[in-house]
């Protein structure tokens, strides 16, 4: 499949060997990073793309959750023009902060005050910090396989690039071992933090069970819970919170709520984010010259506004789990071991069968056949996150780029199937 690949692709090498001389290993975000080399792609509209080779491909990858408007889409292109005839970066307030904040704190139960930030890495990595200043204790729990940005990542192994903080490391979905570890930890811990469902940790939802387990652990030992819904707010109007009733403390978000430009948020009650009120004797201070950049806030508003209304985000996420449904349906007609898990719009392919409830169960599976699975879509002129088998949905995906999907899949296993076993 490689060699396929390679054949097929020389200009996304011309595109890598260049970048090469002066970026590492040609790249400049890990995630995306694949050998022989990743695909360079030169334009987009709607949900398709086209590469430097002229292949074109139905994007399913949408910017790892962020493209949920779809590439140029006009309402965001309108919203961002008329702040170029405005001019940008003005060095001070405008009235688009608070606009988008509001639309935030309605959305979002915990959200009653909001800071912006310029990526979800941020979010989250404020929100430990001022979690860990509010509570005056030094660790973090988190769990195993949890990606909350380039700063705060959950492993087995210490990651050095981590932010110099105590970390605890549970096991996703464990309710019996995060409740020791939370009571063993309690008088150190400063917060939990989690993916209501594991997005980058391949699309695994947390049992309801266990969520409110970590409720009712946290407040019980004065922990503050952060949701880190960067992915997840998108699962219905109101987030994960919304959806299963358990809120958070602190809740980040990033991806998409920039309406596809660089975004971050944190919020949470008044109580705790009133820390960073500049008006206060001992308010902690929380800057960035581009936390209210015009672009941002303007699009953001126009997507939430204009197209990720709460009806949409009900349609999206409804048409999510139909796709799901038929896949899942595909594989168990083909008898093969393979399963889409996830919610709504946003799922993951596993080459196992059997209940996935954490990323360890999800390790069992041959990786090399996620690898293939990568090539083989991309090859039909699918494009499913590199590596992850990731998948989502974006608004102007239709029904029959969805079919057509079900299609590739199926085609994929029968070309396949004495792998997948
Ligand atoms: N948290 C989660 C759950 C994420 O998926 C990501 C990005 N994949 C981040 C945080 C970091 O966001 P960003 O890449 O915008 O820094």
């Amino acid at each position: 499949a490689k060699v396929r690949y390679a054949s097929a692709n020389p200009e996304s090498r011309k595109v890598h060997e260049t970048a090469l001389k002066v970026l590492p290993g040609g790249n400049t975000r890990s995630a995306i990073f694949y050998d022989p080399y990743p695909i360079a792609f030169e334009r987009g509209q709607d949900v398709r793309l086209w590469d430097a080779d002229g292949h074109e491909y139905c994007d399913f990858v949408c910017e790892m959750t962020a493209g949920i408007y779809g590439h140029s889409n006009p309402v965001i292109r309108e919203a961002v023009t008329r702040r170029l005839d405005l001019g940008w970066s003005l060095g001070g307030h405008s009235s688009l902060e608070a606009e988008l904040a509001r639309i935030f704190s309605d959305r979002f139960p915990s959200m009653e005050r909001v800071r912006f930030v310029n990526s979800g890495t941020e979010a989250t990595t404020f929100s430990v910090q001022l979690a860990r200043a509010v509570t005056n204790r030094p660790a973090v729990l988190g769990f195993d396989g949890g990606y909350h940005g380039g700063f705060l990542a959950f492993a087995t192994k210490p990651n050095p690039m981590n932010v110099p903080f105590e970390m605890i490391t549970g096991i996703y979905n464990d309710m019996e071992g995060s409740a020791a570890l939370i009571d063993r930890n309690a008088s150190r811990l400063a917060c939990v933090i989690l993916e209501p469902m594991m997005g980058g940790g391949r699309c695994i939802p947390a049992t309801r069970e266990f969520l409110s387990m970590l409720r009712e652990k946290t407040r019980q030992h004065g922990i503050l819970l952060i949701f880190d819904e960067v992915m997840t707010s998108r699962l219905s109007p109101g987030g994960i919170q919304t959806l299963t009733g358990v809120i958070p403390d602190l809740t980040s978000l990033g991806k998409y709520i920039g309406g596809g430009f660089s975004a971050g948020a944190f919020g949470g009650p008044a109580e705790i984010m009133d820390r960073l009120d500049p008006r206060r004797s001992d308010a902690l201070g929380h800057s960035g010259t581009f936390n209210n950049n015009v672009f941002t806030l303007s699009a953001g508003i126009a997507g939430f506004k204009r197209l990720y209304t709460p009806d949409a985000a009900d349609k999206l996420n409804a048409r999510g789990e139909a796709l799901r449904r038929r896949l899942n349906q595909a594989i168990e007609d083909a008898g093969v071991a393979m399963q889409f898990t996830g919610y709504g719009s946003m799922m993951s392919a596993h080459m196992r069968s059997g209940t996935i409830r954490s990323p360890g169960d999800a390790a069992h599976a041959n990786p090399r056949l996620r690898e293939l699975f990568y090539f083989d879509m991309l090859a039909q002129g699918f494009y499913v996150s590199p590596m992850r088998a990731f998948v989502n949905l974006a608004l102007p995906h239709s029904d029959a780029d969805c079919e057509a999907l079900v299609t590739a899949v199926k085609e994929f296993i029968s070309s396949r199937r004495s792998l997948l076993t």
